[in-house]
């Protein structure tokens, strides 16, 4: 009998229910969708084989032609089923959930499954055997083959529709799934003693639990908990199908300087085995020493979220601290992205607990704002630099300025670097921000307009950040270059705590700049850690006193002769000092009095665009040019 194929794949079919079966899994709507998958293809194809031997029966033994009847009309609708479920398990993660049209897609596909397998249960159906050729024919066939075929071009073009929103991997594995199956079909169609469908189906499940619903690959293999492509598919079903959930992560921080593998193997190890322990619920690994659990009632959350912490704080012999995050309501994040990105970042927290509130996730809100509005300005060159001069004490003229940059909004408005500095060295944008920055004051200096002028020097900012990746030094000569710009003309103003950062790398990057003939002041004075190494050790021509702390001269006696103290002690030094914020007269002559050499403040100017910078130059150097 022509059942060979079909055994095999009921053999291949029974494995992978099996392994599927018994694999940890997490509670995923695909999950459940697979299971059913491969529940209707089990189903099909026993009565694939049923179907074949009653057929035979009937045909050669005298067996009940209505029972091989009722049995041909159960095989075909639930070979329906298995492309309708098909059909289902490729929509429900691509269709929109709160879409009208979508919804209106799901009813009617719905609708026209129930009809089909009404129409198939009712209308006729025959049957016929010879040798190898077994196949039943009539009304009730010929529906199911057209079921079929729109099921499987749907779920072909639903793929194809949605591909950019899925992973490269899930797009070949439907696709082949599909494909497969249709391949068969055709093949059945023209030699139909060759009956692949049956196989192909199993083959497509095969395709499916290796490439998508393979359990092991969401299981951390030293653990033996989900890992964070779990974490990740759980979250986005949890928000898909709006069910709130609360969750807690917990942190080991170790305190030793050196790396004590076998212990910290054996901290992870007790942590995972506390977490497994705590409950039901599903536990994560989301980074080497990070872990988290997941609840459906914030109570449960808060309570298990203080067993581990009471455990933890019972470890005497694993030198670590834990810190943890607890997010009692996922509803306040807008869905999954904005719940990773909130993990992401407050995961960072020194606290030792920190409770996710609506506050947090404003703040958020807003940094993602603005780091999208830094994107944009990027994109539409709305990046802009701005010149603030220094009176150069000694030469009664402006010789000198600092270029400051702003983002101008569409509507026109500026918005000043204190609300998106910060953002762009957190996210990184402080990279390309800080190449725009230099490439404008570049091309200003190209022109040649404010040289003539009077202007010498100009000092751009630059962050930790700017001097931690690769080669920054070559690409700031690269700008130089470019522009055909006097190295001399560039100061660079670097922050003690830039400086404190990653002191190595900013030494070995100052000094290629230097030997180009590039100068360096220290920015921020007075504000920071004010280390004496950093101005003794670090090739810095001028310091620059933070506004703050020139202030301080007029309303903090101490401060007072600190200052001047500093001002004597660099001056021995040979370094100069820019002081900075002077707003009045007076404050103006004090500083002149006590001997700096470049004054920057609103009482001469304040940051302005190029245009005015240049008239401003026009009408105050004009005595000297
Ligand atoms: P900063 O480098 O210390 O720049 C001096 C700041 O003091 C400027 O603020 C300037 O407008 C302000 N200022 C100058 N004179 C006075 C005054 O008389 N009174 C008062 N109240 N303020 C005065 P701005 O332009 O808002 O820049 C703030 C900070 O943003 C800068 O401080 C600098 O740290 C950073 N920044 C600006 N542009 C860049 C840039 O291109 N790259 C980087 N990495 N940081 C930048
Ligand atoms: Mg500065
Ligand atoms: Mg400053």
């Amino acid at each position: 009998m022509n059942i060979e194929l079909q055994c095999c794949a009921l053999f291949i079919l029974f494995t992978i229910a099996v392994m599927f079966r018994r694999e940890k899994k997490l509670d995923l709507m695909n999950r459940k969708l697979f299971e059913h998958a491969i529940s209707a293809c089990f189903a099909c194809l026993t009565f694939d084989i049923l179907s074949i031997v009653l057929i035979n029966m009937s045909v050669h033994n005298g067996f009940s032609p209505f029972i091989t009847g009722i049995v041909c009309r159960l095989y075909i609708m639930l070979l329906v089923m298995q492309g309708y479920l098909g059909y289902v398990y490729a929509y429900t993660s691509m269709l929109p959930r709160d879409k009208t049209w979508a919804k209106v897609v799901r009813i009617i596909s719905h609708s026209i499954f129930v009809v089909g397998e009404i129409l198939m249960l009712v209308l006729p159906i025959g049957f016929t055997a010879e040798g190898r050729v077994v196949y039943s024919y009539g009304m009730s066939t010929i529906v199911a083959y057209v079921l079929s075929s729109i099921y499987i071009l749907s779920t072909i073009v639903t793929t194809i529709a949605y591909r950019k929103q899925m992973p490269g991997r899930r797009f070949t594995a439907m696709i082949l799934w599909q494909g497969i199956w249709m391949l068969a079909a055709i093949i059945q169609f023209c030699q139909p003693q060759i009956l692949l469908v049956g196989f192909a189906s199993a083959f497509g499940m095969v395709i499916l639990y290796i490439q998508l619903e393979n359990p092991s690959e969401y299981i951390d293999g030293s653990t033996g908990l989900f890992t964070t492509n779990a974490l990740s598919a759980y979250v986005h079903d949890k928000y898909r199908y709006g069910k709130r959930f609360s969750m807690f992560t917990a942190q080991i921080h170790y305190l030793n300087n050196y790396v004590d593998y076998a212990m910290e193997q054996n901290a992870v190890m007790r942590t995972a085995r506390a977490l497994v322990n705590l409950g039901p619920e599903p536990a994560f690994r989301i980074d080497d020493d990070t872990f988290c659990v997941l609840y459906d009632d914030k109570d449960r959350m808060f309570d298990k979220a203080a067993n581990i912490k009471r455990q933890k704080d019972g470890v005497k012999d694993v030198p670590a601290k834990g810190t943890y995050l607890l997010i009692p309501d996922s509803m306040e994040m807008s869905g999954p992205d904005e719940f990773f990105r909130f993990l992401h970042t407050y995961l960072e927290s020194e606290e030792e607990i920190t409770v996710a509130n609506e506050e947090m996730v404003l703040k958020l809100r807003e940094q993602n704002a603005v780091k999208e509005m830094i994107d944009d300005a990027l994109i539409s060159d709305r990046v802009e630099v701005f010149y603030q001069p220094f009176y150069n004490v000694k030469e009664s003229r402006f010789d000198e300025a600092e270029a400051l940059v702003r983002i101008r909004q569409e509507d026109g408005e500026i918005v000043p670097p204190g609300v998106f500095i910060p953002v762009a060295e957190e996210t990184g944008q402080i990279i390309p921000l800080g190449f725009r920055v230099l490439e404008k004051v570049c091309g200003f200096l190209a022109k040649g307009d404010a040289q003539k002028l009077g202007l010498e020097q100009v000092g751009i900012n630059v962050s930790a950040a700017q001097f931690d990746h690769d080669n920054p030094a070559n690409s700031v000569m690269e700008n130089m270059d470019r522009y055909k710009i006097d190295p001399g003309l560039i100061n660079l103003e670097i922050t003690e705590t830039a400086a404190a950062e990653n002191r190595e790398v900013m030494l070995m990057n100052m000094d290629k700049l230097r030997r180009k003939g590039i100068e360096f002041s220290l920015d921020d004075f007075g504000t920071g850690r004010s280390n004496i190494d950093y101005f003794v050790n670090m090739p810095v021509k001028t310091i620059k006193f933070d506004y703050s702390f020139t202030r301080g001269f007029f309303d903090n006696e101490k401060i007072k002769h600190v200052l001047t103290g500093m001002v004597d002690m660099l001056h021995k030094m040979n370094m100069s000092v820019v002081v900075e914020g002077i707003e009045t007269e007076e404050q103006m002559q004090v500083m002149k009095d006590m001997g700096v050499e470049y004054i920057q403040g609103f009482y001469y100017s304040r940051p302005v665009p190029e245009k005015e910078f240049l008239s401003f130059l026009a009408s105050n150097n004009a005595h000297t040019a």
